[in-house]
């Protein structure tokens, strides 16, 4: 098989956010002093182990102590601008042609003294630095985390929209609710996923990551989405398989990922395959990449050596989410 960090691939579900390299938060550390919190110290040798998750999560707070150390990093306007710009080289030097990176400004912001516009315009800025030097396509996804205020959320949406109708023109092109699922919260989103879509966002979801094909169900038809992250606890649902066949819902597919955060127990047990065979849309994605150490070529390694999967599930997964880009396709 032809080399698998050459081969052209396309990512749609890649987290800026969660995406800073070990290094830059360490640099960063020293030269804005940061304070990463009691008992973190980057100059301690296992500080990998306190910024990293390297093996199945043995708790959620541990995932989550490490997100908020990679949020930590950024700080400032320079900071933000760096760590995009850096996304942009990582996702060259993981061949990669075309990506959606996407971040959350309340997420971004939240703690520190930053504006969602100076958050946005340090992203757009970064980016367009990265894509000035290496000869790839991006777009730019906003993030509503479930798990922050929805209040500020809204703000921080007008704001992206703002953005979409002048310097960010190019460069917006999605709207993504991430964070755990509350079956009967879901509509609490109607309103913000509309103003989305009134913009001409194309949606996504995080939805059956963890929970169940019972709440991708409701996802889909309380929010029509464009494409789910992750969905994988569709796997079996007849039904529910049926329905996102008949609306060809893409599923952005991350196997290292819930294989850490345990939504699948062994990597073996991922059902990225099966679901691909079935006809579903699916496509291959490393969702938080530096936070697990891991890179998208990675992932092609685990579906081809762990999971029996070749070349022509590789195609059609490329082909998939070259099709479900909400990037327009300039021919
Ligand atoms: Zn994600």
């Amino acid at each position: 098989m032809k080399d698998l960090r050459n081969l052209k691939k396309i990512e749609l579900h890649r987290h800026l956010d969660g995406s800073v390299r070990l290094d830059t938060i360490i640099d960063l550390g020293k030269k804005y002093n940061i304070n990463f919190g009691a008992g973190v110290d980057i100059s301690d040798p296992h500080f990998k182990n306190k910024a990293q998750v390297l093996e199945p999560m043995n708790s959620l707070q541990e995932v989550l102590d490490c997100f908020w150390i990679l949020q930590k990093s950024m700080v400032n306007y320079e900071a933000i601008k760096r760590v995009a710009f850096e996304n942009i080289e990582d996702c060259f030097n993981d061949g990669i042609e075309q990506v959606e990176l996407r971040f959350a400004p309340t997420f971004i912001a939240e703690g520190k003294k930053l504006s969602y516009e100076e958050i946005i315009e340090a992203v757009i800025d970064g980016v367009n630095k990265g894509l000035e030097k290496y000869p790839l396509e991006a777009g730019l996804i906003h993030i509503v985390p479930r798990a922050l205020s929805l209040k500020d959320s809204e703000q921080a949406t007008k704001e992206i929209l703002r953005f979409k109708e002048g310097k960010g023109k190019d460069l917006i092109v999605g709207f993504d609710l991430a964070d755990g699922e509350d079956f009967d919260q879901i509509d609490r989103y109607i309103s913000v996923v509309e103003m989305a879509k009134k913009a001409n966002l194309g949606v996504t979801v995080h939805s059956g990551e963890n929970t169940s094909s019972s709440h991708i169900e409701k996802t889909i038809n309380t929010l029509s989405p464009d494409r789910i992250g992750h969905g994988i606890k569709i796997w079996n649902d007849k039904k529910v398989m049926d329905l996102a066949l008949k609306k060809n819902i893409h599923f952005e597919v991350c196997p290292t990922s819930n294989w850490l955060t345990r939504c699948v127990e062994n990597i073996e047990d991922h059902p990225i395959k099966n679901m691909l065979e079935a006809g579903l849309n699916v496509g291959l994605n490393s969702d938080d990449p530096n936070l697990m150490n891991i890179d998208l070529t990675h992932e092609y390694h685990v579906c081809k050596e762990r999971l029996g999967m070749n070349l022509d599930h590789f195609k059609l997964m490329n082909k998939n989410a070259s099709l479900a880009s909400f990037i327009p396709s300039k021919g």
